[in-house]
């Protein structure tokens, strides 16, 4: 197991081609992480793990996708790859296309990228181009542009990205055991929250494992699947799911539907809380990561779902430090003392 990234250990699991490489840095196998105090925060009598997704390489699960999708497109000799992204997806195709000696072509919406994704992908060497429209904009060109062109498209359109991100639904499985009874997560593109289906789907038929419902969580100001229609300009803090017009989310629903869960929005402020919260216990996620949560918390106090004696896993997508700025916006900056002992004192005694 060790030096394994998710070809590596799951490649039988995979609907991949026979040519796919393994460019890998080693992804997945992220920890399960208990947090029994915030289970009590919200009325104890459950288990409740974070799935932290945000230690894989480039601090997203998108390297779980990422690297088949490009191992596949090095596998039939492709030279350069294309997607656009809120972030993430650029900062980890840059990382593979770079490992595997292609260029990745990543295009942004302008203005709204988090730091910490923009210095990413060009740190790793990718051509950033922002285009004054949204994500669904950005997406709709690069579908065209790898259409008329020899440029692989590694958005979670391609169908190697959802075989690589299954494997977190794998992995949970071999940590707990079984399926857990909820799995709650993020929806944006919705390409995870599809992943993850096809993933307990396809180990519920080969090992009984046992399906969770799926508790899948929009941004209320950018929530198409839970309003039924595209949201023309979406907005939310948590901009990795700052999405009106999601490419999977006919299966997002059909995956809430079949696993007798859903899709709910909830507000920025919910998503903030729940990152603070989340924090408190020693998991620093980006906004969007912590909508997961967000939702199981007003799930539980609508009294929509009852955890007493349930296994709950929030998947929580991506790393705090990806988005820096949200917090310092959020907090005061720390203060300054002269170099003095008394001083200190009074500020170390100081109750809070
Ligand atoms: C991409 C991303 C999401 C959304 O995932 P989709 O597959 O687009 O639904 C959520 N959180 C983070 C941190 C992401 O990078």
């Amino acid at each position: 197991m060790t030096y394994a990234g998710v070809l590596a250990r799951y490649r039988a699991w995979m609907d991949i081609p026979a040519h796919t490489a393994d460019i890998t840095l080693l992804e997945g196998n992220t920890p399960l992480i208990p947090v029994p105090r915030l289970a009590e925060e919200m009325g104890g009598g459950f288990e409740l793990y974070i799935k932290f997704e945000g230690l894989n390489p480039t601090g997203s699960f998108k390297d779980r996708g990422m690297t088949v999708a490009i191992s596949e497109a090095a596998g039939r000799g492709a030279r350069a790859v294309i997607c656009a992204s809120t972030g993430n997806t650029a900062a980890s195709a840059a990382a593979y296309a770079s490992r595997a000696g292609m260029r990745a072509i990543v295009i942004i919406p302008e203005g709204k990228v988090a730091a910490g994704k923009l210095a990413g992908a060009t740190a790793y060497g990718a051509e950033v181009i922002q285009i004054s429209g949204s994500f669904d904009d950005a997406l709709s060109l690069v579908v065209e542009i790898s259409r008329r062109h020899p440029v692989a498209l590694v958005n979670s359109l391609n169908p190697y990205r959802l075989e690589g991100q299954k494997t977190a639904a794998f992995e949970i499985i071999e940590t707990l055991g079984a399926a857990p009874d909820w799995l709650c997560l993020p929806v944006g593109n919705a390409g995870n929250i599809s992943a993850y289906w096809m993933g307990f789907t396809q180990h519920h038929a080969a090992q009984q494992s046992g399906l969770p419902h799926i508790l899948g969580v929009q941004a209320a100001g950018s929530a198409p699947l839970v309003l039924g229609h595209p949201v023309d300009h979406p907005e939310t803090i948590a901009t990795a799911i700052r999405i009106g017009r999601p490419a999977r989310g006919e299966q997002a629903l059909q995956a809430a539907e079949e696993s007798q869960g859903r899709i709910l929005a909830v507000s920025d402020d919910e998503i903030l809380f729940a990152q603070r919260r989340l924090a408190a216990s020693g998991v620093w996620v980006e906004p969007a990561s912590a909508a997961g949560i967000a939702g199981m918390f007003a799930e539980i106090r609508a009294g929509r779902m009852q955890p007493k004696g349930q296994r709950i896993v929030a998947v929580c997508t991506g790393h705090g430090m990806k988005d820096p700025d949200i917090i310092a916006r959020q907090m005061p900056a720390p203060r300054l003392l002269p170099v003095e002992l008394r001083a200190l004192e009074d500020a170390v005694l100081e109750e809070k």
